[in-house]
């Protein structure tokens, strides 16, 4: 596995790869969540590269930036016995060398939910997202189910920039007890962590509502909000039940596929969980195809 930390390093190594390439784009602080990506990448794509680099310009300043869990020696270990080609580790100065003064923003479907919660985030995302590809040259680039608003903000870039790869949405990747994986898990206290498995449990329940005929987003609603406000140490940031394709908030009901998304703050520690309904739209082609739209 190649290591490279410059532009020019990078460049030169990609030139390398002749054959199809898949991208994973991380901030590090691996788990088996971005591991799964890999995998995918790699049964799609001749050569994976993947990227480890913690993007200032989407964290607000209020936020966790310079405490961002980092281990790099482990991450490159994880990502040598996923079988990944090439990691780019490269520093903020290359990235947003002085002078930089070019973004990109995408309109709506960044209004709502992480958007609307989190100022300037995925114009930060967005902008280095398109940085990362340029610099990479992807065919495919593989984004997680657990943060679908990101997912369908740079499809919708993707498709309106005329970028020439595929965007692919994996399934989110979740503990045992049910907590989605999060490089900010390590954040939380054994009381807290425990609790956490809350998340998990509303969103099956609303999923077990919607099966039995329950399409009143009220009414999903207060099925997840009665279990979350079981659990002392959980607060609701937003509960939000969404067009999947369009992410708006539904009022009323919907005969087109749901997100719910959930975010609950465990002291200072943002979780985020989502689930598609029907939940049986859990494959890679329904997430990439509906989430953000077609
Ligand atoms: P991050 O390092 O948190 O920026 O995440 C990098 C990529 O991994 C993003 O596409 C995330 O959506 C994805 N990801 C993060 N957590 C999970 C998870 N639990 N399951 C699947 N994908 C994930």
């Amino acid at each position: 596995m190649d290591v490279v930390e410059s532009i020019d390093a990078l460049r030169q190594a990609r030139a390398r790869i002749t054959a199809s390439v898949g991208l994973v784009t991380t901030m590090g602080a691996l788990h088996a969540g971005h591991i799964a990506l890999v995998e995918q990448a790699r049964t799609e794509n001749d050569a994976v590269i993947a990227t480890i680099f913690v993007n200032p310009t989407q964290f607000a300043q209020n936020e966790d930036l310079s405490k961002y869990p980092r281990d790099i020696s482990r991450d490159l270990d994880m990502l040598r016995q996923a079988g990944v080609d090439l990691v780019f580790t490269p520093t903020a100065e290359q990235i947003y060398p002085t002078g930089f003064q070019t973004w990109i923003e995408v309109e709506q479907v960044t209004q709502g939910l992480e958007g609307e919660r989190r100022p300037g985030h995925f114009r930060g995302v967005t902008t280095v997202v398109a940085k990362l590809f340029n610099l990479t040259q992807p065919h495919r680039a593989y984004f997680g189910q657990k943060d679908a608003q990101q997912a369908a903000v740079i499809k919708r870039m993707v498709r309106d920039l005329n970028m020439p790869l595929a965007i692919r949405v994996c399934p989110t990747v979740h503990e045992a007890d049910g907590l989605a994986m999060s490089s900010r898990n390590v954040y939380l206290s054994p009381e807290q962590r425990k609790a956490a498995a809350v998340i998990r449990r509303s969103l099956l329940a609303a999923s077990a509502a919607y099966e039995k005929g329950e399409r009143d987003t009220n009414n999903l609603r207060v099925v997840i909000e009665s279990l979350l406000k079981s659990e002392p140490l959980a607060q609701i940031d937003y509960i939000s039940i969404a067009d999947a394709g369009t992410l708006k908030n539904i009022k009323g009901s919907s005969d087109k596929p749901v997100l719910v998304s959930l975010v609950v703050k465990m002291g200072n520690t943002r979780l985020l969980d989502n689930m598609l309904l029907p939940a049986s739209l859990n494959t890679i082609e329904e997430l990439t195809q509906i989430l953000g739209g077609a």
